[in-house]
């Protein structure tokens, strides 16, 4: 069970996440100002805003809304004068001067599909463990909307709707009950044709089926269940997001096949009414 925004919990002083980095460009910095450039890890392109702290010089150069296209990286994306950083230039914490939001694919662009019915992602009946704005971890914008099926360890999920493989990550076998494991889940995320993105969180290690740009039908199997990232129980946390200026991915409610217009609810047990 996960938080997305937690992503953003870079793990070294300048910031660096699997969908995007941004990290110090040696090249490009000077003797006036250290350069950061930052780099879309992904297929889709990356929504990527720029929150300064209220007190931060107005001499740092940077802009504030930015959509990176599908693996590009931008050059003196940040630019931080030398003569005001507080620390040795090779520890710079960027959260001192900055928070950060990011979004899957552009927000002038994206519009979910609302009538799409999504197939559920797995085949034998589980356990919904945690549902649409779930106390535990489905408390917040990114994640209001999100599933967490209770599959099994070797469960096949399947794509819920056609699309590209836009990032995988399928070399954790960590996971735990803190939020420091939040980078070690293994996932899918596939981008749809309305700009919108499903993530299937929580796979199992060498637990993608797909490869990165691959083109996947509706009803393909993209992975392999498992238990990695924050997580003690094994299950598949099922999102889909879309883009926004204000606040980076948001979720967004969607129907499943078989199930219109119910409401899902924990504690109890879902499967596919249909084949495809
Ligand atoms: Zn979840």
């Amino acid at each position: 069970m996960r938080i997305f925004t937690a992503l953003l919990l870079f793990s070294i002083s300048i910031c660096q996440a699997q969908q995007v980095s941004l990290k110090r460009d040696s090249v490009s910095s000077t003797k006036e100002y250290v350069s950061l450039y930052v780099k879309n890890n992904m297929l889709s392109s990356i929504f990527f805003k720029v929150i300064p702290k209220d007190s931060i010089p107005k001499t740092i150069v940077f802009s504030e809304n930015t959509v990176i296209k599908p693996s590009e990286r931008v050059n003196n994306f940040i630019k931080i004068p030398r003569n005001i950083l507080k620390t040795d230039t090779s520890k710079i914490n960027i959260y001192d001067y900055f928070s950060f939001k990011f979004g899957y694919g552009d927000p002038s662009t994206v519009k979910h599909n609302d009538s799409y019915r999504y197939l559920l992602p797995y085949k034998k009946r589980r356990k919904l463990i945690q549902g649409n704005f779930g106390s535990f971890s489905h408390d917040h914008i990114a994640s209001n909307h999100a599933f967490d099926f209770g599959t099994k360890i070797g469960d096949t999920i399947y794509a819920a709707r056609e699309g590209k493989v836009v990032m995988i990550k399928e070399n954790s076998k960590k996971y735990g009950r803190t939020r420091k494991f939040i980078n070690d889940g293994n996932y899918v995320i596939i981008q749809h044709n309305d700009g919108t993105t499903a993530s299937y969180f929580h796979l199992n290690f060498n637990g993608a089926l797909v490869e990165k740009g691959a083109i996947v039908k509706r009803g393909q199997a993209i992975g392999i269940s498992g238990m990695t990232g924050f997580t003690t129980i094994p299950h598949l946390h099922f999102v889909v997001h879309k883009a926004t200026v204000e606040n980076g991915n948001i979720s967004v409610p969607i129907e499943f096949e078989g199930y219109v217009g119910k409401k899902f609810k924990k504690g109890k047990r879902y499967a596919r009414k249909t084949k495809k």
